[in-house]
């Protein structure tokens, strides 16, 4: 039960992306423009950063953060939420290489599915283990609090409070007021195995949904439609074009991922403000991914494909 106050004023909300491909990072004169990367994306409000999977992207990331730290001199301890929208390696694969994992000033707050039979600190634990990586996840410097969520928890953060709180949002009361950052959970389950998580971060009536690694129904995700409406910006996979989708021999229908015009049924029924496609197939090139932007832009006006290092604000 959510009680909400008066209105934030405008503090910056961004969205910044740091790893925008999908399946394996890719590497070549081809890629350059939109980068190859796995996902990584960072939701800065105020001074508050909440990043969403930890993909090679992560990497660039946790070099700049500690650069801040170390810049300021290492006065205040490093804090940072990081959410997993599932466990894939394409989402994880850069998580052993997050600078701060190593840093004793960092506190951590990490939040993702169960998996499989697995609570998160288990299939985190686990991915990184020897033989397959010479440094055991727990015997990493930094303060880990590691907790699994589901569609029935909401995360709370607030500007001036580094420490996010997960609350069950059918029975505990939370009251959101003008410093809140709230995070919403939808548990897609067009992903092979387990789903997805989905999440729509709002922060002052300003909001952004981060919906990878979904695949579409016909007529429409009405679950999604219903969960983005009205977002200032949707981030969507379009992983395959229309042709790679259904192409025989090898069609990609089935392996969790949607194309374009999934996407634009998605952000036209959800009256979404802009829309960000994301999660680009290894095989596209940078030719490929500006010819298509220009394509989709006249069925979608306020539509971009995301590149690695860009930065947009939303609302
Ligand atoms: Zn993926
Ligand atoms: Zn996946």
């Amino acid at each position: 039960m959510e009680k909400t106050a008066k209105m934030a004023d405008k503090v910056e909300f961004r969205v910044t992306f740091w790893g925008v491909r999908g399946s394996y990072p890719v590497a070549g004169k081809d890629t350059l423009v939109f980068g190859g990367n796995t996902t990584c994306l960072e939701v800065s409000v105020g001074e508050r950063r909440i990043i969403i999977d930890a993909g090679t992207g992560i990497i660039k990331l946790g070099q700049k953060m500690l650069a801040e730290y170390f810049g300021k001199g290492g006065a205040k301890p490093l804090y940072a939420t990081l959410l997993f929208t599932h466990l894939h390696h394409d989402h994880t694969q850069g998580l052993p290489f997050f600078a701060p994992l190593y840093l004793g000033e960092s506190s951590l707050y990490l939040f993702g599915p169960r998996n499989f039979s697995g609570e998160l600190s288990v299939t985190l634990e686990r991915s990184m283990i020897p033989p397959n990586f010479p440094v055991d996840f727990y015997h990493s410097n930094s303060i880990k609090d590691i907790s699994t969520i589901k569609e029935n928890n909401l995360l709370i953060l607030d500007t001036k409070n580094p420490v996010p709180k997960a609350v069950n949002r059918y029975f505990d009361g939370v009251t959101i007021n003008d410093t809140s950052i709230v995070v919403r959970i939808l548990n897609d389950h067009s992903h092979p195995v387990n789903g997805v998580l989905v999440y729509r971060i709002e922060h002052g009536g300003r909001s952004v949904v981060f919906a990878t690694d979904v695949e579409g129904f016909q007529y429409g995700d009405s679950k999604l439609i219903q969960f983005a409406k009205d977002a200032d910006l949707l981030i969507h996979d379009a992983q395959y074009s229309k042709e790679q989708y259904c192409a025989l021999p090898t069609p990609k229908q089935g392996f969790g991922h949607s194309t374009p015009e999934m996407a634009i049924e998605i952000a036209r029924k959800a009256g979404v403000k802009s829309l960000a496609l994301t999660h680009h197939d290894p095989g596209s090139t940078d030719a490929l991914l500006k010819k298509n932007q220009s394509k989709y832009r006249r069925r979608f006006r306020d539509l971009f494909y995301t590149r690695e290092g860009m930065s947009v604000t939303v609302g």
